[in-house]
Parts: structure tokens; sequence; C-alpha cells
């Protein structure tokens, strides 16, 4: 386990919400899980960097998502109302995010899963590109790798345990915090 006692810290700040105890219970499956058809990629990107297991549906037909949200007990979030219909039709739960940006699809997601009885669980951020474990990594071991302008400005990085994909609380996070507060109103 990498990452002493300021990650740890810097976790907590980043999401607001308790220590140890809560990463456990995201490990064990306690963050909400989503399947988002191909037209909401961007927002599944967005679901993973909040910290939800959001699986992006790009290839394949109705039926092949109906049954991966069912195996596996993911909500389906998608734009396709027959699709959404033919969920609820098998007791699957679907959300249909409207709007016309992710801002706007956030607070619609927000308002259908309260709709719908689901109370949205939020894990550590995991990687947006692949939905993997995000670590804390040190500067120093990631050399090379972001520009020493960025290296020069940030303390705090975190690598991707599936990809490798390298990520610090820049501009990106702040716009992404700012939508996370969108998520989170009633
Ligand atoms: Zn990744």
């Amino acid at each position: 386990m990498r990452g002493g006692s300021t990650n740890q810290s810097e976790r907590q700040r980043l999401h607001g919400r308790g220590a140890r105890g809560s990463r456990s219970a995201a490990e064990t499956g306690g963050r909400t899980r989503f399947v988002v058809d191909a037209m909401l990629g961007s927002l599944a990107r967005k679901l993973r960097a909040f910290g939800f297991d959001a699986a992006y549906y790009k290839a394949g037909d109705d039926g092949g998502l109906l049954r991966l949200s069912l195996s596996e007990g993911r909500i389906i979030l998608t734009a396709d109302r027959s699709l959404a219909a033919r969920a609820d039709s098998q007791g699957i739960r679907a959300i249909i995010p409207v709007g016309n940006s992710d801002r706007e699809r956030l607070g619609s997601l927000s308002r259908g899963a309260t709709a719908i009885g689901v109370s949205l669980v939020r894990g550590d951020p995991l990687c947006s590109l692949c939905g993997g474990e995000l670590q804390a990594v040190k500067g120093s071991e990631i050399s090379g790798k972001v520009p020493s302008s960025v290296r020069r400005r940030h303390l705090l990085f975190f690598q991707c345990a599936s990809c490798g994909h390298i990520y610090w609380r820049g501009s990106h996070w702040k716009r992404l915090m700012s939508l996370a507060r969108r998520l989170d109103q009633k």
C-alpha cells in the first residue's frame, strides 16, 4: 500500500467522507454501479472520476446491455426511451439523464436516482479512462511521465493501477468538483 497519513488525509478531503472504513466498503462493492450506453461516454468518464463504478457499453445490442445490468447489479444510464422501458418491464433499474451537457445530465441523474429510490454511493475516484483503482504516488516516482512544470506545482499524484494513467489535481479537477456539487443537489 503506497502513501502515508498525508495521502490518507488528502483522500478524505478529496471526497469529504470517512477514512479507511468507507474505502473498504467501496472495495467490497459499496459504490453505486452503472452501465452507461454508447451515447453517454463522457458521462461515464466523469462518473468514474467521482468514484462510481461506471461500465461503458460501447458495442453490442440492448439484450446484452440488459443482461450485463442484471448480472452485475448495474443501473442503466441511457438516452434511449425504448431501452429504458424494456429494462423497466424486466424489473431492471434504468435512468434517462436529460440535458444537453454533462452538467445538466448529472443534475438530472441525481433527481432520477431519487425518483427510483436509489441513493448514489461514491467510492474513491477511479481512473476516468478505464475505471481502474488509483494509487497515490510521489512526484519522484513518476519522473519523466508528467511535464516538469506540473511536477513543480503539485505534490500529490495518482496513478491508475490498470492503465498507468497519471492524475493530479489541476484545473480539470476543479471543474469536476463543481460538477460533483451538481450531482449532489437534489
Ligand atoms: Zn486506467
